[in-house]
């Protein structure tokens, strides 16, 4: 059998051996060729004059020929303002691309010698970096749909007994629609169980399928607050092409997508995948990875960073068969591309987001 991409030296193309093992020099040249894409000319972030500015080596800085202002290969980036060296940036890339689902903030800090805050600021800066940059252009082809819930779930309950292993079982699956019960019957504070509620989101998936075999190509994942008939028509308005075909499961959330689209179903109750090949595999598989990082990796989701965390993990599948190079590049390319850290910046000054992310709304917005 054909040895898999990911255990092929292929894949390892690029190590951590490799950054220890560049100079200071190498560090920075790297930056700007995954900024400017040259080594000799930069564009001024100030009037946008590209040329090759005057260069004050000391400082690893230039200076612009056309509006005489100093910048860096970090100015007006993310990473704009970095205390810590290109290097240790680098470091925390290497590691964040290289993690299967996702990385904690609380090891990462171990590894880079980055404070544990520090970390979590530049992990968040990293999905900000990828929730900005996302290709949000119409799906096309056969496109898997469905809503996965996260958070929102009660604490376990103090007493053991019979009466409380529903509420586990909730708590496990995820799954409390259906089973209407007063919160008094459960062993538990009213607060503690209208959590289910209150802190509950769906996170809808949507991704186009690639050839036979090959599983999604592209992934757009939105906060929600409930798979309902109106949201899932709004995103195939916003996601979906008229052209494409769309596969769900039997939820009446979907009972109007064959007004708009070729719309096929597979009972979940019966199936995974109907004899005809009709299933919604992808989202599926889009959902575990989310899951993992959830009981793995950050061991609880709340709503405030779940649009973030849902869309790391949509970049993470789309890019799952490229090599490590080309990932860690790309990612440091979107952190040097798309402008300053409206998120982030001033976090240690008490600047936070504070507000959700529903139905990808206010991504243009800045901390206040
Ligand atoms: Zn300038």
């Amino acid at each position: 059998m054909a040895q898999h991409f990911l255990s092929s030296s292929t894949y390892r193309d690029f190590t951590i051996d490799m950054i220890y093992g560049m100079s200071d020099k190498d560090i920075h040249d790297l930056f700007c060729r995954l900024r400017w894409g040259s080594q000799t000319h930069q564009a001024c972030p100030g009037c946008g004059a590209w040329d090759n500015h005057y260069v004050l080596p000391n400082r690893q800085q230039w200076r612009c020929k056309a509006c005489r202002r100093q910048f860096s290969v970090t100015s007006a980036t993310m990473f704009a303002s970095h205390k810590k060296s290109l290097r240790t940036i680098a470091i925390l890339a290497f590691y964040f691309v290289t993690s299967v689902k996702g990385v904690a903030g609380v090891h990462l800090c171990r590894l880079s010698n980055y404070s544990n805050k520090g970390a979590n600021i530049m992990i968040g800066k990293f999905r900000e970096a990828l929730m900005r940059s996302q290709d949000l252009r119409p799906l096309a082809g056969t496109v898997h749909i469905d809503g996965g819930y996260f958070g929102g779930k009660p604490r376990k309950p103090n007493r053991r007994g019979r009466r409380n292993n529903q509420l586990i079982a909730d708590r496990i699956s995820g799954n409390a629609t259906g089973r209407r019960k007063p919160w008094h019957a459960t062993g538990t504070t009213r607060s503690n169980w209208e959590r289910r509620v209150k802190d509950r989101r769906v996170v809808m998936t949507l991704r186009e399928t690639g050839d036979i075999g090959k599983g999604a190509v592209r992934s757009i994942s939105v906060v929600a607050l409930a798979e309902s008939g109106p949201v899932v028509t709004e995103l195939i308005r916003r996601y979906v092409s008229p052209c494409a075909t769309i596969m769900t499961d039997e939820n009446t959330a979907y009972a109007m997508v064959s007004a708009t689209n070729d719309h096929f179903t597979v009972n979940h109750q019966v199936e995974w995948s109907t004899p005809e090949g009709v299933n919604e595999n992808q989202a599926e598989s889009y959902f575990s990875r989310l899951r993992r990082w959830e009981y793995g990796i950050g061991h609880g989701i709340r709503k405030t960073y779940l649009a973030d965390l849902s869309c790391e993990m949509a970049w993470r599948e789309d890019v799952r068969r490229r090599t490590i190079g080309q990932k860690f590049e790309e990612l440091l390319t979107k952190g040097l591309t798309t402008g300053y850290s409206r998120w982030w910046r001033g976090y240690y000054q008490g600047k936070h987001r504070g507000t959700e992310i529903l139905m990808n709304e206010g991504l243009d917005q800045a901390t206040s």
